[in-house]
């Protein structure tokens, strides 16, 4: 299919892109990778009378990591360039695991972390991500900029508490406190897939036990599941099994995923319930080993 009739503009500055959307009347549409939103206007998902492509706004494409360990991950910055970042290879192994499974690398060499977070899919992974970590987003408007917990910011399937005309300009993950740990992981039918059912987790330890905690979940829920009881199972442990099987069996029962050509609600359950202990424990022989 095509999609129906459009205007297209390419500003050169935020605050042009944001009156752009203003003078659309709720009518217009942020284009930034395109990877999501392409195929919705092919398939008439959505009409918008103008896209507003902020590829060509300056300075939004950086993955900067501030000297208390924050990561700042603009608007433009690609999969890609997260995927080949060496900062979140050495810094944020939850991130880090989990965008080689992001889709493909045709994908990710256009789609973005902002634009995916934005898109708020229940099976996106970035969300789940985001919210393992205690990450936010900044919104840019007419008021001036605001940030958002990511937790908050997923309101339902592809929905987010961006109030138009705001655009979404950076990503935040915040400064540890204690030593970083975590994984992602992820079951698609093939390579590229969106996830049957996937789980992230973001740690950090102070003195060998668990000082914070954060465990999401995706494709297995009408949005991303902040699986919060889970992650509250882990506080002050070292991951002995009891915590760790408590926190599997919170994280399942946290989900409520749909039978679908995936798989069953149940096999679901029992995928986030096998994820959540298998990274657990890789994290805990890791902390054997350091110790
Ligand atoms: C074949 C295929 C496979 C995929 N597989 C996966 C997968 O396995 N896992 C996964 O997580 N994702 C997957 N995706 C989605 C991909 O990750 C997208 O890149 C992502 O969902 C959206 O990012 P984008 O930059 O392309 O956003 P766009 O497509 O440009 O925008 C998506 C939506 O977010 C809004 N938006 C984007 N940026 C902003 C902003 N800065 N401010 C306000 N609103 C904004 C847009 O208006 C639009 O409504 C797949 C996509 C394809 C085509």
């Amino acid at each position: 299919m095509f999609p129906g009739r459009f205007h297209y503009a390419s500003p050169r500055a935020l605050d042009e892109a944001v009156e752009l959307l203003q003078k659309a009347e709720g009518e217009g549409k942020v284009l930034a990778g395109g990877q999501s939103l392409i195929p919705l206007l092919k398939l008439r998902f959505a009409s918008p009378s103008i896209l507003v492509d902020i590829n060509n706004l300056p300075g939004l494409d950086y993955i900067k990591v501030e000297s208390d360990g924050a990561f700042r991950i603009g608007a433009l910055a690609r999969h890609g360039e997260i995927e080949r970042s060496d900062d979140i290879a050495r810094l944020q192994p939850t991130a880090a695991a989990a965008v080689p499974v992001v889709a493909d690398p045709i994908v990710r060499s256009r789609g973005t972390l902002v634009g995916s977070v934005c898109h708020a899919d229940p099976q996106g992974d970035w969300a789940a991500v985001m919210i393992a970590l205690d990450g936010s987003v900044t919104a840019y408007g007419p008021e001036g900029k605001r940030s958002i917990m990511v937790k908050d910011f997923v309101t339902g399937p592809f929905q987010n508490v961006l109030s138009y005309p705001e655009i979404a300009i950076e990503a935040t993950i915040p400064a540890p406190k204690g030593d970083v740990a975590g994984g992602f992981l992820k079951l698609e039918r093939r390579v590229g897939d969106f996830a049957t059912a996937g789980a992230a987790i973001g740690l950090e330890f102070n003195a060998g036990r668990v000082s914070r905690a954060g465990i999401a979940l995706t494709g297995v829920g009408g949005a991303t599941v902040n699986a919060e009881a889970a992650a509250e199972a882990l506080m002050n442990s070292s991951l002995g099994s009891d915590a760790v099987m408590r926190a599997a069996d919170l994280a399942a029962e946290a989900s409520s995923p749909k039978s679908d050509h995936r798989g069953s609600a149940d096999y679901k359950r029992h995928i986030v319930h096998t994820f959540v202990r298998r990274i657990l424990a890789g994290i805990a022989t890791d902390q054997e080993r350091a110790a």
